[in-house]
């Protein structure tokens, strides 16, 4: 479905990112993998990747800081040239109740969610005006839809990405530029694996399929999105959540 397409997954290296990344492996798209750091995890999916016979390189770049992010995507454009697909997969928790946050813990959820997502964005949408092309996805989570206690700074920074979604579909709709969503629920990655088995019990109990999702079903929407069977379908927002927010 995207042989020949040139992908970028921010936070690639593991989690959603890396299902997503193998995703569009296997379906024939070179990939850019960014990360904070060449861990263990990022070399492995690497390999992983280029077992499918296409390009894969890892990019280290802390994608909150903006220079890094503007020097990445212009090594990654010279390497890869035009790109197809970006993923805005990238994302991190500091959950506590409001009254308790410090004020880092709201600055890097917003500065690595929403911020981060802008700056790489902005650092690839001449690049897809350029060649009037482009799917942007960007992961959102159905926490930024319908809010969660302990969650305000993390579901601020994924309603923001739902702002940013739309605008930027109608700002590059007419370059043939298309940016949607994903909204997952409670998907198994080392993000919700620090929830106790209690906890994950009454997590069940609030979605309708009964289970957690896995990075696979996020990843067979962000195919269908990146590839030409959703050439229509702009400015959405997609839940994969079990029912939990319907
Ligand atoms: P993980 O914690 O498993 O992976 C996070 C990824 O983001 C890693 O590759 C990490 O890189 C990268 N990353 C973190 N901070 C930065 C940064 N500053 N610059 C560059 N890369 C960074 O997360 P998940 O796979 O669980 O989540 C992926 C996305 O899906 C996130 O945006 C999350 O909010 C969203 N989501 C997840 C849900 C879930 O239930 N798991 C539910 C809803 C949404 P490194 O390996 O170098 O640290």
């Amino acid at each position: 479905m995207l042989k020949g397409k040139k992908a970028v997954v921010t936070g690639g290296s593991r989690g959603i990112g890396r299902a997503i990344a193998l995703k569009f492996a296997e379906n024939g798209a070179d990939l850019a993998i960014i990360a904070t750091r060449e861990s263990e995890a990022a070399l492995e999916t690497i390999k992983e990747l280029t077992s499918y016979g296409i390009t894969a390189r890892l990019y280290v770049c802390d994608i909150k800081d903006a220079d890094q992010v503007d020097s990445v995507a212009k090594e990654i454009i010279a390497d890869f040239g035009a790109i197809d697909i970006l993923v805005n997969n990238a994302g991190i928790t500091r959950d506590n109740l409001l009254a308790n946050f410090k004020t880092m813990d709201i600055d890097s959820v917003i500065d690595v969610n929403l911020k981060g997502c802008i700056y790489v964005t902005k650092a690839f949408i001449r690049n897809f005006v350029m060649h009037k092309k482009g799917s942007i996805i960007n992961i959102s989570s159905v926490v930024g839809l319908m809010g969660n206690k302990g969650q305000t700074n993390y579901a601020a920074s994924k309603a923001g990405i739902v702002g940013f979604t739309k605008a930027v579909a109608r700002e590059y709709g007419r370059k043939n530029i298309r940016c949607n969503a994903i909204a997952p629920g409670y998907i198994t990655t080392k993000m919700t694996a620090m929830l106790s088995d209690a906890q994950t019990e009454e997590m069940k109990k609030m979605i309708p399929l009964g289970k957690l999702g896995s990075p696979e079903d996020v990843a067979d929407l962000a195919l269908f999105l990146g590839s030409e069977g959703s050439k229509y379908i702009t400015g959405e927002v997609i839940k994969v959540d079990g029912g939990m927010y319907v």
